[in-house]
């Protein structure tokens, strides 16, 4: 399955297949089946409209009844719904034209979201999904549990609304359920109690009770963890049955020039792992290291440090960070930190081919020895003369492949990955098992604490005035809208209006600035160049700053619709600033009134200010209603599992994973290579045998 294209599905042709791949990442039959609900929702969820009072947040379902565009004072776009108890109106500001055509009168659909009670009740820009047909709706009624996925507005275009997808994943069950393989052992699924693989995919898509999609996740989390686990100890044993690396001498005077002419001292943990690092470098083993240090730690200093121990050898190092602004402003830092002698290229997706022809061509003399690249580092026409060393920063932003990809450039290379997104110590033993981990708890001494605050938006006149406040102290200021995929063009449209609201009536006098993802790359780096260079006093942005940037003489950072973000993308957010000299500020905004939970998570953030502790509670508040995994908190690379609830899982998983190993040895012990028959037979089925692939 994991070879059969989506396209073989009737209805799916190429232009359809391409959007699949690129908004969800879609390719087979296989990923399609993966493909995971973001929630479920029954009878007992759906509430009759009657029953909803303002304030409450719900899911109703209805029949539309009209589809009108107001001509208020801010035209609007009503979309009425009945379902024979009341009516309801679902309210749309922005995106009119778009919305006003897919909403149809007759159609059946749900809406999610907060009540207000303005002439008749109301949901402003409500979560919706269609259901199908008469049927559809009605079988909720009759007890029918169902599935809703996660789409965006591309996919909404080509047909993939969570109706679509559940269209389109019961024919794909249909066509190639038969062929699902278990690759565990009847022994296994006994001992856990565990569902067999095919009903445990078709379970999670049509499941019957709640109870039923506890056990198909659980047996999808074991998958999960338990290839994941594999992966890594194979891996583990392949590193160390492999040849030493090569043996280039060790020289450390480039490194400790760099350090002596830094404008700071390094912390102590710092130097522990540039410690831990260079060891790691001279020994014969390759290198598989972890840094896991919280947002502001000071990693970026530490990746180029250990680059210059293989540079003085006369070798490659390659630094891969998740979007190009993050590229730039490391390559800006590289530049002014390195001594001259040492050459540093960028390499990014969005340079003119001419840029990038120069760049490969000096990677494959080794004229250059440091890259500083996006993903355009894995480019298979790539080469490099004598690529030693490997970084990866912000590696939860990559899947396992990129990472393998960028290692298959060179043989044996050391590899270190960084990550801010800090987990709780147990589990980066297990979901990092393969790897030494180095920390960074400390914040280098000349920080400030972030003071935290959380206000209403009725409270927002107060906000502007303190913000104009730091501006005229000579401060800059980030104001952070979200973006949220459901309705990324309607959230791009309203962050639009935001800023012309900000820039005309409320700062005219600051020079302000609007960044977003959909910005050609000249002009993202052109304001964050202004920006960094203080010609800029608000910068309006959506995510796109999330990673990595660093600008000390920001010192105040707006978070608006806080309640709309993940607890560790605010933290993130929240350690943009921070980084300099003066006392810092993040001002969370939500509406007046939100649910208590989010009330519960924006507490969390005003208290917290360690990430570990933070990741934790985090885990530990998210609705048990919930299916979805780790992924979307950014924590790893799951769908299925539960870091916070599984910790038996993955210690069930760990424990047969280490006695099929033992039983059927992976390696080869001389030609190092997977070449047990056994392995092929017990990955056929695994959904990521692609990994293995490249492993071999
Ligand atoms: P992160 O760990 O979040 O990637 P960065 O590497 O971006 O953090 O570092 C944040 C800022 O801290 C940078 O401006 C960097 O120059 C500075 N910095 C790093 N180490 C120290 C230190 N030991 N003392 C003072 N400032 C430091
Ligand atoms: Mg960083």
């Amino acid at each position: 399955m994991h070879t059969i294209p989506v396209t073989s599905i009737k209805g799916i042709g190429p232009v359809k297949g391409r959007v699949l791949q690129e908004e969800a990442g879609i390719v087979t039959v296989e990923d399609l089946l993966y493909y995971a609900p973001r929630r479920y929702l029954d009878r007992s969820s759906i509430k009759r409209i009657i029953d909803t009072f303002a304030e409450n947040e719900v899911t109703v379902a209805g029949t539309i009844v009209s589809v009108k565009i107001v001509p208020a004072r801010r035209r609007m776009l009503r979309v009425e719904i009945t379902d024979g108890t009341d009516t309801l109106a679902g309210i749309f500001f922005a995106g009119l034209s778009f919305f006003e055509k897919i909403f149809v009168p007759g159609e059946f659909i749900l809406f999610s979201g907060v009540i207000k009670v303005f002439r008749g009740k109301q949901i402003v820009h409500p979560d919706f999904d269609f259901l199908d047909d008469n049927s559809e709706y009605k079988s909720i009624n009759t007890g029918r549990i169902i599935p809703l996925y996660r789409s965006s507005e591309t996919l909404r275009k080509s047909g993939f609304d969570s109706r679509g997808f559940r269209r389109l994943i019961r024919s794909a069950l249909d066509l190639y359920r038969e062929m699902i393989t278990d690759p565990l052992d009847s022994n296994i699924l006994k001992k856990y109690n565990m569902l067999p693989l095919k009903q445990a995919i078709s379970g999670i898509h049509y499941p019957d009770t709640f109870e039923h999609i506890e056990k198909c996740r659980i047996r999808l989390a074991f998958n999960e963890v338990f290839f994941m686990q594999y992966y890594m100890a194979v891996s583990r044993i392949i590193i160390s049955n492999r040849a030493s690396k090569p043996s280039t001498g060790f020289d450390t005077g480039l490194l400790k020039a760099f350090i002596a002419e830094l404008s700071f001292d390094l912390t102590g943990d710092q130097q522990k792992a540039l410690e831990e690092i260079t060891e790691d470098l001279r020994s014969t083993v390759p290198m598989n290291r972890l840094l896991q240090g919280d947002v502001g730690t000071g990693k970026t200093v530490i990746a180029l440090a250990s680059a210059l121990i293989p540079v003085s050898a006369g070798r490659q190092a390659a630094i891969m960070v998740p979007t190009e602004i993050l590229a730039s402003q490391h390559y800006i830092t590289a530049l002014k930190l390195l001594p001259p002698s040492v050459k540093c290229e960028l390499l990014s997706g969005s340079m003119k081919k001419k840029e990038k022809d120069k760049v490969y061509a000096s990677l494959s003399t080794g004229e250059t020895h440091i890259v500083i690249g996006t993903h355009a580092l894995i480019q298979s026409g790539l080469k490099f003369r004598d690529l030693a060393y490997i970084i990866i920063d912000e590696q939860h932003r990559f899947g396992v492949e990129q990472r393998a990809k960028l290692r298959s450039k060179g043989e044996d290379t050391d590899l270190l990955v960084m990550t801010a997104t800090p987990i709780p110590r147990s589990l980066s033993m297990t979901l990092y098992a393969d790897m030494d981990v180095s920390y960074l708890r400390q914040k280098p001494l000349n920080r400030n604490i972030i003071e935290t605050l959380s206000f209403p938006e009725s409270r927002i006149k107060g906000i502007y005035n303190s913000i104009s406040r730091y501006i005229s102290q000579g401060r800059q200021v980030f104001y952070v809208l979200p973006l949220i995929e459901e309705s990324e063009k309607v959230d791009l449209k309203s962050a639009e209006e935001t800023y012309v609201t900000l820039k005309e009536n409320v700062f005219p006098q600051h020079r302000t600035a609007l960044i977003h993802g959909r910005l050609p790359q000249n002009q993202k780096d052109e304001i964050m160049d202004l920006f960094r260079k203080g010609d800029i006093d608000i910068l309006v942005s959506t995510t796109v700053i999330e990673v990595g940037i660093d600008i000390p003489n920001a010192n105040v950072m707006v978070i608006h619709h806080a309640e709309r973000f993940g607890l560790a993308q605010i933290h993130q957010l929240r350690g943009r600033v921070g980084r300099g000299e003066h006392k810092s500020f993040c001002i969370l905004i939500h509406p007046d009134n939100i649910s208590i939970e989010a009330q519960e998570r924006i507490r969390i953030l005003t208290e917290n200010s360690d990430g570990f502790s933070i990741s934790e509670l985090d885990l530990k508040i998210r609705g048990s209603g919930q299916l979805v995994g780790t992924k979307q908190h950014g924590l790893s690379d799951f769908e299925f599992t539960d870091l916070a609830r599984d910790m038996d899982i993955i210690k069930s998983a760990k424990k047969e994973v280490d006695q099929i190993i033992k039983k059927h040895p992976p390696i080869n012990s001389e030609t190092g290579k997977i070449d047990n028959p056994h392995i092929s037979e017990f990955m056929k089925g695994l959904r990521s045998k692609r990994i293995l692939e490249i492993l071999s």
